[in-house]
């Protein structure tokens, strides 16, 4: 009857059994608390019903607790020195697998039809290695599938970007690209002390819903999503100047700039921070007829 993977005094002796020390360059900070994890768990609504991808388990300490609520867990892990630790640490939990991943290189379309029976939902629950979060948040977006959910903890500077609404500081191209496509919201802060080794920032678990119908529908999304980004490109800057920047200063365009700008109804003096997605959809769809 073993204490709990996550249990400081487990997470000790498992380090000392193996004779592991943390990797800093991958981001590995463990988390030791049962019950912020029970809340992560409880913050994903993980059930029977539930196959859940995770990345990074480390020692397995949220791998465990996936596996007590899931149908199906499957964890990719980079750092090849954990492998033989998680295949004792795990050996009770006949429902999870474990592989020798770097998320980032993932074919997640291919592991997900050779992992699970497509019968369940599918989520994704992670702690997150802090130095690939926006990326790793970006490769789950471009996978074309549908998560369902996804819960992850990050730092709580990026957390508040994600979840931003305009008008903030913290609105931005990342704000939208995640709220284009998800329901976000912060559903709790982890205070640092709870990891060892101690992270230098605070953290904040956010969970991400798919929208349960698509709310935005520009004509063309790479279109959108390059609008966006350059709009962002120069925050001090107006979405005139950086519309510019974006497409060019030829009098032709700005002639086009200033008509869909007109039409559109929005003042070209604005910062793109103040523009909804509904409204960066309007412009792109504008834009685009003008042919810019
Ligand atoms: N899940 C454990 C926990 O909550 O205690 C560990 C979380 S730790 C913050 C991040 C984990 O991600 C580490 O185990 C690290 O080795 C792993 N990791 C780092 N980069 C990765 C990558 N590119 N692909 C997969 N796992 C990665």
């Amino acid at each position: 009857n073993l204490p709990e993977i996550a249990s400081p005094t487990r997470t000790r002796a498992i380090m000392e059994t193996y004779g592991l020390t943390f990797k800093k360059s991958l981001g590995q900070n463990f988390l030791t608390d049962i019950n912020v994890l029970k809340k992560i768990v409880a913050a994903a609504e993980v059930s029977e019903a539930d196959d859940v991808i995770e990345i990074g388990p480390g020692i397995g300490a949220l791998t465990e607790q996936l596996a007590k609520s899931a149908h199906q867990v499957l964890a990719l892990e980079i750092d090849d020195r954990l492998l033989p630790v998680l295949k004792e640490t795990l050996a009770p939990y006949p429902n999870v697998e474990v592989i020798h991943q770097d998320i980032l290189k993932a074919n997640l379309k291919e592991l997900i039809a050779e992992h699970f029976d497509g019968q369940h939902r599918l989520k994704i629950v992670a702690n997150l290695p802090y130095y690939i979060t926006t990326p790793i948040i970006m490769h789950l977006l471009a996978t074309e599938l549908a998560f369902d959910q996804i819960v992850v903890m990050m730092q709580k500077e990026v957390a508040n970007r994600l979840a931003a609404q305009p008008g903030s500081k913290d609105y931005g191209s990342l704000s939208i690209g995640v709220q284009y496509e998800m329901d976000c919201q912060v559903a709790f802060i982890v205070p640092k002390t709870v990891f060892v080794p101690q992270p230098k920032v605070d953290s904040a678990i956010i969970s991400l819903t798919k929208k349960k119908a698509k709310e935005y529908q520009p004509q063309d999304e790479r279109f959108f999503h390059q609008l966006v980004r350059g709009a962002f490109m120069h925050r001090r800057k107006s979405l005139w100047n950086n519309l510019q920047g974006l497409y060019g200063k030829q009098a032709e365009v700005k002639e086009k700039l200033s008509q869909a700008l007109a039409q559109v109804e929005i003042e070209p003096s604005v910062r793109a921070e103040r523009l909804t997605i509904a409204d960066f959809v309007r412009l792109a769809d504008c834009l685009l007829a003008t042919g810019v």
